[in-house]
């Protein structure tokens, strides 16, 4: 402290006053010091807080933020897993399907194969079986037929005079020639209806050729079962007096009134008709007999 010389009580006083404002100032500013350090240490204390807080906050957050994410994860590894055993199973089905289609494609391949196999072997069979036929047709063309043969031994006249023992010729001649027209243009074979009239093969042939000369009918040579056999057509229907011997219009009373346009006509005639279907019916009777 400056000590100063003390010239008047005023100059004291002065300077007392002047000590005293000091002095107050000097504590202001102590006081202030003293508030501001303590502020200063408060804030310090709030920032530390503060710090330790949002630290605290932090790692909190840090944590719910890696469950969150650890959750996510889970999940997600949970989602992914499930997919993939789905995929597997879905893979593994499809491997038993494929499995089963693949069996069924060799049973179907094997059948096939057998199949073949067995289509070959047939085809085998059916070419050397065809190639006997060919061989034995070939051969049986090389043969004449007995018939061909009694064509050139007998003459014409014996031909058409054959006679079967105790057989009236011109009516089987006449049956036969209907039997034959029965199968108009289809014909019959001749051993078929040979059969039918109970004739012996010779006797057949034999008639056979007698009809072709009398020109009833005509034969055509044809290989039936690797056989040479003939097939028999009409040619012409012989008129026998014998068919229209119970006609009712020979004995008919309006005969002379009867014209096909006519009132009486054989269009509407009741006795042509019972005729006809009684002719038809004998017909049949002796075809069967
Ligand atoms: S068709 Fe009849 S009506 Fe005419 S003549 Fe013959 S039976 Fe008589």
């Amino acid at each position: 402290m400056v000590k100063k010389e003390i010239v008047s009580a005023a100059n004291l006083k002065k300077e007392i006053e002047e000590a005293k404002a000091e002095l107050t100032s000097q504590n202001k500013k102590l006081k202030l010091s003293v508030k501001t350090e303590a502020k200063k240490k408060v804030n310090k204390k709030k920032v530390v807080t503060k710090k330790k807080v949002d630290k605290k906050k932090a790692v909190t957050k840090k944590k719910v933020d890696k469950k969150k994410v650890d959750k996510k994860k889970a999940l997600a590894k949970k989602k992914a897993d499930k997919k993939k055993a789905v995929a597997k199973k879905k893979a593994e089905a499809k491997k038993k399907v494929d499995k089963k289609k693949a069996a069924a494609k060799e049973k179907v391949d094997k059948k096939k194969a057998e199949a073949k196999k067995k289509a070959e072997a047939k085809k085998k069979e059916e070419e050397a079986k065809k190639k006997e036929e060919e061989a034995k047709k070939k051969e049986e063309e090389a043969k004449i037929t007995q018939e061909e043969i009694w064509e050139e031994q007998l003459t014409e006249e014996e031909i058409i005079g054959f006679q079967i023992d105790k057989t009236d010729m011109d009516k089987l001649v006449n049956r036969v020639t209907e039997m034959i027209a029965g199968y108009e243009t289809k014909g019959i074979l001749q051993n078929i209806l040979w059969r039918k009239l109970k004739l012996s093969s010779r006797d057949g042939s034999r008639l056979a050729l007698k009809l072709e000369r009398l020109g009833n009918i005509t034969r055509e040579k044809i290989l039936e079962n690797g056989r040479w056999t003939y097939l028999l057509l009409i040619k012409k229907i012989p008129i026998s007096t014998k068919s229209i011997e119970n006609a009712p219009c020979l004995v008919c009373p309006v005969e002379g009134k009867c014209a096909t346009d006519g009132e009486i006509s054989p269009k509407t005639c009741v006795y042509i008709e019972d005729w006809v279907l009684t002719e038809l019916k004998t017909k049949k009777r002796h075809e069967t007999d």
